[in-house]
């Protein structure tokens, strides 16, 4: 039954294209290409391509198809299924507050991400996310506008600062924080937190804490007269406006200056930063606890793939993938055993997913370039690299396996250059 319907969906292929209104050129090349590809796996594909085999008479969300052309049409190398590699923001609901939204893609619409959930965050200028803290990592790189962060270490060393567009921030769980949102517009944010069950709506609020404790208790903590306690906001207050702070040394001085100051820097500036790999097909800057020693359970890569360029034929052997796409187009094929290989499209605001260990590359299909957040909760960035593999094994083994002479095996490129 289950070859039945591989068979059906690899038939489909090449003339199901025809109703994605591909220009005539790229449309002929695609079906010589899948003929090529067909023909040394499925000798009927021909036949069917010229019969009513692949037909569809019926309904078709044609937004839908148009943006996700190989996840409804998948090349003929794809086989099987595979657990669910994509989600998108656009399909989750915003939980809107005066001074910004959160939504979320977590364990629960995504099920297959164990390890990693996201959260796409605005607060319009001065607006916060109140103070607070929670038992995952927090991971944050800044989408649009500027925003300050607070955070202080458990032994009440303070850590203040100012990101931007491209910037990142770490709060280790546990770690008390808060953001504010600065002008002229405020900021958006993607969150990224190393437990896939983790929710945005779940974290340990300061006005929640201080409504659920009797005010006789919170006047012998703090000193204050309980009446104090009676004029504080009621709770949640969890995202609210505020007034736009003034400068951050302003702020840092008014804390305490370098007397509470934190040691360690808990933002980092990604996209400013040289490429840790790069080629003509475009760049790769990694974080992890290498560069961004705070950073001991997440780590990083901000990707950029020119048009044309592809995330070369890799996987890692450390942890599962969790990606945020930023702009531009792409398309990524996950293979897992047995046999597996499964292909989506992936547009901005989308969040792809690789299982752990699961081999992968992922292709700008755009005419601009698609850029991309790798995440993962492990430690360190770790990739192994196809053309490394080929490369270092002995040329007969690479023959024996691939039929692959030494000579043309000599033009495989030998490093491994993150972006082809
Ligand atoms: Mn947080
Ligand atoms: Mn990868």
């Amino acid at each position: 039954m289950s070859d039945l319907t591989d068979e059906r969906s690899m038939l489909e292929h090449p003339s199901r294209r025809n109703f994605l209104g591909m220009g005539s050129v790229a449309l002929a090349t695609a079906a010589l290409t899948g003929l090529t590809a067909n023909a040394q796996t499925q000798t009927s594909t021909k036949t069917a391509e010229h019969d009513h085999s692949s037909s569809d008479p019926g309904q078709e969300n044609k937004a839908l198809l148009a943006l996700n052309p190989n996840s409804n049409n998948p090349p003929p190398t794809d086989h099987g299924d595979i657990v669910p590699l994509w989600y998108s923001f656009d399909l989750v609901k915003k939980r809107v507050e005066e001074g910004g939204w959160t939504h979320e893609v977590t364990e629960r619409v995504l099920p297959s991400s164990k390890d990693i959930a996201g959260v796409n965050m605005r607060l319009t200028a001065g607006s916060y996310r109140e103070m607070h803290w929670h038992t995952a990592d927090e991971w944050a790189y800044v989408l649009y506008g500027k925003a300050r962060v607070t955070v202080m270490e458990p032994d009440g060393n303070m850590f203040i600062g100012d990101v931007e567009e491209g910037d990142l921030w770490i709060f280790p769980a546990g770690h008390p924080h808060s953001i504010q949102g600065l002008g002229p517009d405020g900021t958006e944010f993607l969150l990224v937190f190393n437990q896939g069950a983790f929710s945005e709506d779940g974290t340990m609020l300061l006005s929640e804490w201080i409504a659920h404790t009797p005010p006789e208790v919170l006047a012998k903590n703090t000193g204050l007269d309980a009446s104090v306690f009676s004029k504080t906001p009621g709770a949640p207050l969890y995202i609210f406006p505020g007034k736009e702070p003034g400068s951050l040394e302003q702020d840092k001085t008014e804390i305490g200056g370098q007397q509470v100051a934190a040691k360690s820097e808990y933002t980092f500036r990604l996209k400013t930063m040289e490429p840790t790999r790069s080629s003509k097909g475009g760049s790769l800057r990694i974080v992890d606890s290498h560069n961004f020693p705070v950073s001991k359970h997440i780590a990083a890569a901000l990707v950029i793939l020119k048009p044309g360029g592809m995330r070369e034929l890799h996987w890692h052997p450390q942890a599962s993938e969790w990606q945020f796409y930023i702009a531009g187009k792409g398309r990524m094929t996950v293979f897992f055993p047995v046999a597996n290989a499964r292909t989506m499209d992936f547009n901005a605001n989308d969040v792809g997913y690789v299982p752990n260990n699961a081999a992968h590359y992922i292709e700008n299909t755009g005419y601009t370039d698609l850029v991309f957040l790798e995440t993962f909760a492990s430690e360190e960035f770790q990739d192994v690299s196809l053309n490394q593999w080929l490369r270092r094994v002995p040329s007969e083994m690479l023959k024996a396996h691939l039929n692959i002479d030494k000579e043309l095996a000599l033009k495989i490129p030998a490093d491994k250059l993150g972006v082809i």
